[in-house]
């Protein structure tokens, strides 16, 4: 790599048709061999019923550059970023670019995550007057199969299977810091991120922080290909200098005032050749985005429960580290259609948490598997509509199928653990509500107490009543789901005395 003050990135804003820089954009994309793609919206505050609006497309371009007399600076590190300022372009006029762009198979396209991006896209172009949204992008490559890919070919590296932010991939690939860098604004990208993609004009922070998003996607792309490329011999040779078919009618650019000020161009010495080097690499490595119907519209429990803070969710995923707190409506909640009782589901490493929930009164459930996959929690807290507790910070980045329904137990022991989720769930435990649910299965208990005739008849086969509880004229309660009989002995009222301490009940 060379040093990092000599990449160069060129910024142009696009907020009509009938502008130069739109002009330009089409220009570019005719002659883009590779493009990183990423996407901001405005920030979700409450709960809607639909999908945000995406307020700017960025479109980073490898443009072939023209024959130069070059300064020595590495081509690949020089791009062209458009804003396409989706709310101020008529939608319609520029469907059709933006879908020919993701389907070509002349485009190599970037992204992180982009599924979301796309979804979001797609939505937002369905409902300003395009008939049809998007629903496949092709080539396509994942920057984080690319970071995969990076980590194999580091000898003795354990491959993480964490999903890392961009930023992360970033520093570890590049050895660049998006918000260090020198082209990068000393603004922390978490406040940029979660700025306001709607409100006009954009600051130049922003427009840089959105170019650099996209840019670093070539960058990422670059070293990923050039280590490719040593990897097979055929294409290796490929890949010497070509310098032919590079001067393409750049007239249009160098004519421009460049936005941040002049922009140099480099022999390339990728052009036909590289193509065919790119093709390999696409047809090895390719992948493809594909909407289906259910991708199209907000399912209920992605509608429901959006964070009302700022940060998090209602911003783009490419953090999900810092979204470890439910901070909008649980399921439940009534304002989301919910019966008001908090559900929870247990993840085996909070099991303790959950027979201590259902100790005063709350319906905690545990997985159905053993050795549950992280789907396979996710389904079934969506299904039952369940907030899952963990103390697993890779289930979080599940998060964003099951909106608000993941939260992180942050207490190790099960009394703090327990009043840490009272208090961020604002649990209301009343004394009556204590010791009222089977702690073996979370069932509920029969209506009415039996005695303790009933009860020694009930217990026939699987439970034994001690002698001693016979003359005492106990309240029995049976679980309707597992049978298990319980009474109120001094166990039972020691029990009680404890989750009225835990749960502060008497202060
Ligand atoms: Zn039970």
């Amino acid at each position: 790599m060379e040093t990092k003050e000599q990449k160069r990135v060129k910024i142009e804003f696009v907020s009509s048709t009938d502008s130069p820089e739109f002009t330009h954009l089409t220009w570019a994309l005719k002659r883009s061999s590779v493009v990183g793609l990423d996407a901001e919206w405005k920030p979700i505050r409450t709960q809607q019923s639909s999908y945000p609006t995406v307020s700017l497309l960025q479109i980073a371009c490898r443009v072939v550059p023209r024959l130069s007399d070059g300064d020595g600076t590495d081509p690949l590190n020089d791009s062209l970023v458009f804003l396409l300022d989706l709310l101020a372009v008529p939608l319609p006029l520029v469907w059709e670019l933006l879908r020919d762009m993701f389907i070509s198979p002349d485009i190599l396209k970037l992204g992180f995550k982009f599924k979301q991006d796309l979804i979001y896209l797609s939505s937002t172009f369905c409902s300003q007057g395009c008939n049809a949204g998007f629903d496949r992008v092709e080539p396509f490559l994942d920057i984080t199969s690319i970071y995969q890919y990076l980590q194999h070919k580091q000898p003795g590296r354990k491959v993480s299977k964490e999903t890392k932010s961009l930023a992360t991939i970033c520093e570890e690939v590049l050895g660049v810091s998006l918000s260090k860098a020198v082209w990068h604004p000393l603004v922390p990208s978490k406040e940029l991120q979660c700025s306001d993609w709607s409100h006009r004009p954009l600051t130049e922070e922003q427009k840089t922080y959105a170019a650099v998003d996209a840019h670093c996607l070539l960058e990422i792309f670059t070293v990923f290909q050039s280590k490719a490329i040593k990897e097979g011999s055929s294409l290796h040779n490929s890949i010497e200098l070509h310098p032919l078919n590079a001067a393409l009618g750049l007239k249009e650019i160098l004519d421009k005032p460049g936005v941040l000020g002049p922009i140099s161009w480099f022999l390339c010495r990728n052009t036909i050749p590289l193509d065919d080097a790119l093709s390999k690499i696409i047809r090895k490595y390719g992948e493809k985005i594909v909407l289906k119907d259910s991708d199209r519209k907000p399912r209920t429990t992605r509608r429901k429960g959006k964070r009302q803070s700022s940060v998090g969710l209602i911003c783009k995923q490419k953090q999900v580290e810092n979204c470890s707190d439910c901070q909008g409506p649980p399921p439940w909640d009534l304002s989301l259609g919910g019966d008001g009782c908090p559900k929870f589901l247990c993840d085996v490493m909070v099991e303790g948490l959950a027979k201590h929930l259902r100790c005063v009164g709350i319906d905690a459930a545990i997985p159905s598997s053993k050795k549950p996959e992280p789907r396979q929690l996710i389904n079934q807290a969506h299904k039952e509509k369940r907030v899952l507790l963990t103390r697993d910070a890779k289930l979080l980045r599940h998060d964003y199928l099951i909106r608000n329904q993941v939260y992180r137990v942050k207490s190790l022991l099960k009394n703090d653990q327990l009043l840490e989720v009272i208090e961020t769930f604002q649990l209301k435990i009343c004394e009556h509500q204590l010791m009222s649910r089977c702690t073996k299965c979370n069932g509920s208990f029969v209506q009415k107490p039996l005695t303790t005739e009933e009860a020694v008849e009930a217990a026939k086969g699987f439970q034994v009543i001690p002698n001693c509880l016979f003359d005492r004229n106990l309240e029995f309660w049976q679980c309707m789901d597992c049978n298990q009989l319980y009474w109120e002995g001094t166990q039972y009222h020691n029990a009680v005395q404890k989750f009225i301490d835990v749960c502060k009940l008497n202060e």
